[in-house]
């Protein structure tokens, strides 16, 4: 029989209303099963681990990514054919990203996914993700995983978790993958388009748990002060996810460019992505970003801003010399940009 792991992290999936002040707050797991009658009938074996304390996914940590989600699924990995995690929305594409990077030669579906309406409400939309990524989960093909991947199913769409962003918080819709095709489509059948979906590899499993969260992020913008560009050039973190106009171009200012080259010369990498979600950073393209081309910036294609950000934690964390985080910050390593 087909084994699936559920993990549970909390978000609007599992919520309702507080009694007394009427806000949204999560409650225990067992009340999604009473709420989803159908899991009993799915013919398929299904685990589930409940998050302690359950969390909104704005509490979402790295630390959370490695000790529960990483390790709990490598702790299952032989026994399920599947794994489904129930997360907020919120950050679900951190999540996403983040386990793209450490679930090595991953050969098996890892499904992210969670609701717009809580599971109890009438026009949930809970009930159909829940079971939908559970059968994506458990959908194999010739004995092969057909989705060996960390991927986001919401709203009969799935996307590459890595390439996945939430853009919208009022319809069902609450993400898109702006520069990469979804990988199945739930209709009244279940298609799935094999040509986007990574292949299954032939190596063994294994985890990577090692963050360095020591990232600072500048999204630019006309008029910005040098205080502002210099608290974060001149601060101690070891990377910039820098966020740019268009194909990845800033400002020429004097000022502005020997601040990020003095940031570089001071051993800190900066990448580039851009402030458009679709499309791709084309260093050297306007002479506004030859510049950094020449002092060493980064390209980050087109990475989402939180692949660039989990990618950069993962690749600082990996003991790199600064020719290799740059080389592995430009190539794809799990699906996540196009270059
Ligand atoms: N704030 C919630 C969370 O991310 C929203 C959601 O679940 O969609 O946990």
């Amino acid at each position: 029989m087909t084994k699936v792991f559920i993990i549970y992290t909390g978000g609007t999936i599992g919520m309702v209303n507080d009694a007394k002040t009427g806000a949204l707050i999560p409650f225990n797991f067992e009340q999604i099963k009473e709420n989803v009658p159908e899991l009993a009938r799915l013919n398929y074996e299904i685990a589930v681990h409940s998050f302690e304390p359950i969390i909104d996914s704005s509490n979402m940590h790295p630390d959370q990514w490695k000790n529960v989600l990483a390790e709990i699924i490598e702790k299952n990995y032989e026994e399920f054919d599947g794994f489904v995690i129930l997360h907020g929305s919120d950050t679900m594409s951190f999540t996403a990203s983040a386990l793209s990077f450490m679930l090595k030669n991953l050969a098996k579906p890892v499904v992210l996914t969670g609701s717009q309406l809580p599971i109890g409400e009438i026009r949930t939309d809970a009930k159909e993700n829940l079971i939908t990524a559970l059968e994506i989960a458990a959908t194999k093909q010739n004995g092969k995983a057909v989705v060996p991947e960390v991927c986001i199913y919401f709203d009969n769409q799935l996307f590459r978790g890595n390439r996945s962003i939430k853009y919208n918080t009022e319809k069902f819709e609450a993400f898109r993958s702006p520069n990469y095709p979804i990988l199945a489509e739930a209709g009244v059948q279940l298609t799935f388009f094999h040509k986007e979906i990574l292949p299954v590899p032939t190596k063994n499993f294994y985890i990577h748990t090692k963050f360095d969260a020591n990232i600072g992020v500048l999204k630019i913008y006309p008029g910005m002060t040098e205080a502002v560009v210099y608290a974060v050039t001149r601060s101690k973190v070891k990377a910039i996810v820098l966020e740019t106009f268009g194909s990845g171009n800033t400002t020429t200012a004097k000022w502005f460019t020997d601040a990020l080259a003095e940031a570089i010369k001071n051993g800190k990498h900066i990448v580039d992505i851009s402030q458009c979600q679709r499309g791709s950073v084309q260093l050297g393209m306007y002479e506004t970003s030859s510049e950094l081309q020449k002092m060493g910036v980064i390209s980050g294609f087109d990475m989402t801003f939180e692949t660039a950000v989990t990618k950069l934690m993962y690749l600082l964390a990996a003991d790199l010399n600064t020719e290799e985080i740059k080389q592995q910050m430009e190539s794809p390593i799990a699906g996540e940009l196009t270059n």
